[in-house]
């Protein structure tokens, strides 16, 4: 059972319009990524693209200050520690040579989604980024 959430009604999960007030039953869930000051964006999403390259080094040493940094520095340094977590699992023979190998390329395209998205001004969040908790803000 779900609820309508324009009057409330009780309906069935697989009704898409409320039989009570007639209206739409699927619920837009909002967006919850961050939204950042456009000139921030403008003057640091080069620091915050190359913090992909440097482990998030280079917009710790220029754009400390700068929220789009680093939340794109966060996102940087969630990566490298997948990464660390992969290769340790390589340890453990075949299976582990496996995670590290759908891991590492899992972690090399959030790279490219994360460079692409940097330079873009947009600070949407990587798919398993989100949810993590943030080690510097
Ligand atoms: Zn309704």
């Amino acid at each position: 059972m779900k609820y309508c959430p324009h009057c409330g009604a009780e309906i069935a999960d697989d009704v898409r319009f409320c039989p009570t007030c007639g209206k739409e039953t699927v619920v837009v869930v909002a967006d919850t990524n961050p939204q950042f000051d456009p000139q921030d964006v403008a003057d640091n999403k080069m620091l915050a693209m190359l913090g992909y390259l440097t482990m998030g080094v280079l917009p710790m040493l220029g754009a400390r200050n700068s929220a789009y940094a680093m939340h794109h520095t966060n996102q940087a340094l969630w990566i490298f520690i997948g990464s660390l977590l992969c290769g340790l699992v390589c340890i453990v023979p075949i299976l582990g040579w496996i995670v590290a190998g759908v891991g590492g390329i899992f972690l090399f395209v959030c790279e490219i989604i994360g460079i692409v998205r940097a330079l873009n001004g947009s600070g949407k969040y990587l798919p398993f980024v989100k949810g993590l908790p943030v080690i510097i803000k």
